[in-house]
């Protein structure tokens, strides 16, 4: 039998004490089975149990093994591409409907936090911050959209107070998103785990889904056990592997790293005295934040096709001492690496197998928010009212070019060209 526990990350050494769920041994009844137990996956299940439905949840690791317990912990509103690309590919009526939801994850995130008194050291405040005059541009219109849809925290910094926010010399403004902010993210899903077990939901560690039997009345089978359940919700995202072809299909599985320095101790106040998270405007993007105990977190880079890089620290560490250099001499004590998966439009990609079989997954790396939003969604949809959940899952979704062979090179290609303009400040 194999166990896969939590990777080497800051935020496994600072996970509150938690409980290990059993590996599911038996075969069980219920309204709803999810599969994976990440954000997608929790949020749908306490969406659901808060309906009144029962809830099982099947998860192959460890409670926010994936994305969800190791990523930057950044409250990113929107979607990673944002409502005017959404206009202009799908027009104006689908722009209006998935806008009306673009600030409705972190309002959930929040919600969640208050009412289930989840300790997670939420933060309130997030910055994008411009490297190029390109970019400043981009940051103003940035603000003028997201006013457009009803955004009322959106504050511009010039160059000055961009550095009495975040004291590096890269920056020439930033856009302050009060109701952005940050987290411990594997803190965050494990008191929603604790959430959904205090309504009645069951989760099972240990226990991959191999296989889903599309019938009126579908069963997931593990290796031990099965549950029988008249709605399946898939939520396995960059981890889910071959179990569903068609989604594998039109994805792709990319790594990001991130590392954690030693605590600051009072030198926080000398890189982030606002104690905001930051995320740049490059294609390959830099983020960083403080974590509870006042250390930098920094994470960056992109490995298309997820390969595990053996050096971590050796990618990040520069691009942290590029932006603060004051941090030379500082001590890294931890260095991890996790998937996010990526779709071609850069939207999520939400639908169904059949009739009662729902998946979310492929946020392209900005999915702390809108995994919350989907979980709230699917619930909406198997309760019935699916003009909110549908408004997404109309989204057409294409293979990225060059099949499976060629789609790690191809993509990497073109995200050599963006960040090269980058770099160029075109
Ligand atoms: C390093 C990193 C940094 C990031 N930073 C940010 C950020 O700062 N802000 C932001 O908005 N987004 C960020 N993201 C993206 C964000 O973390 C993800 O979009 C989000 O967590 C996805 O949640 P999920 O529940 O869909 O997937 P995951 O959290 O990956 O969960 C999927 C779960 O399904 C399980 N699973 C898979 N297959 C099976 C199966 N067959 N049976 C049972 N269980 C299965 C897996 O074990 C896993 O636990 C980052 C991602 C990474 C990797």
């Amino acid at each position: 039998m194999s166990h896969t526990e939590y990777p080497d990350s800051y935020y496994a050494a600072s996970a509150l004490p938690h409980a290990v769920r059993r590996q599911l041994q038996e075969d069980l009844h219920t309204d709803v089975v999810v599969i994976g137990a990440g954000y997608t996956g929790l949020s749908s299940a306490l969406h659901l149990l808060e309906a009144g439905y029962s809830v099982v949840v099947l998860e192959a690791a460890r409670v926010g093994w994936g994305a969800s317990g190791r990523n930057g912990g950044q409250l990113v509103q929107s979607y990673s591409r944002d409502v005017d690309v959404i206009a202009d590919k799908y027009g104006q009526d689908t722009a209006r409907m998935l806008g009306s939801m673009m600030f409705e994850g972190s309002q959930i995130i929040r919600e969640r936090v208050k009412k289930y008194q989840i300790q997670c050291d939420l933060k309130d405040g997030g910055l994008f911050v411009a490297l190029s005059d390109k970019q400043v541009h981009g940051l103003r219109e940035h603000k003028a959209l997201w006013e457009q849809y009803g955004h009322k925290g959106l504050e511009f910094l010039d160059a000055r107070q961009t550095q009495d926010v975040v004291h590096s010399e890269r920056y020439r403004a930033a856009l302050l998103d009060h109701w952005g902010g940050h987290i411990h993210p594997l803190n965050l899903a494990l008191g929603e785990a604790a959430a959904v077990e205090s309504l009645g939901g069951k989760i099972f560690e240990q226990s991959a889904v191999t296989s889903i039997e599309r019938t009126a009345k579908p069963i997931v089978r593990t290796e031990h056990g099965s549950v029988q359940a008249k709605f399946v919700v898939v939520a396995g995202n960059a981890y889910l592997g071959g179990l569903v072809p068609e989604l594998a299909a039109k994805s792709m599985p990319c790594g990001t790293q991130v590392i954690a320095t030693e605590p600051l101790g009072e030198r926080w106040q000398e890189v982030l005295p606002s104690d905001y998270c930051v995320e740049d405007c490059n294609y390959l993007l830099d983020y960083f934040r403080l974590s509870g105990d006042k250390r930098l977190i920094y994470g960056g880079g992109v490995i298309y096709g997820a390969r595990d890089p053996e050096h971590i620290e050796s990618i990040v560490r520069p691009k942290l001492e590029k932006t603060f250099p004051q941090l030379k001499d500082v001590r890294i004590d931890f260095a991890w690496t996790g998937n996010f998966l990526l779709t071609l439009s850069r939207l999520p990609q939400f639908g169904r197998l059949n009739d009662n079989i729902y998946y979310m997954q492929g946020y392209s790396g900005h999915g702390v928010t809108t995994t919350h939003l989907a979980g709230k969604l699917v619930a909406e949809a198997i309760k019935g009212q699916s003009e909110r959940f549908d408004a997404f899952a109309s989204l057409p979704h294409l293979p990225f070019p060059g099949g499976r062979l060629f789609r790690v090179p191809a993509t990497a290609l073109g995200a050599w060209y963006y960040s090269l303009r980058d770099k160029l400040g075109i």
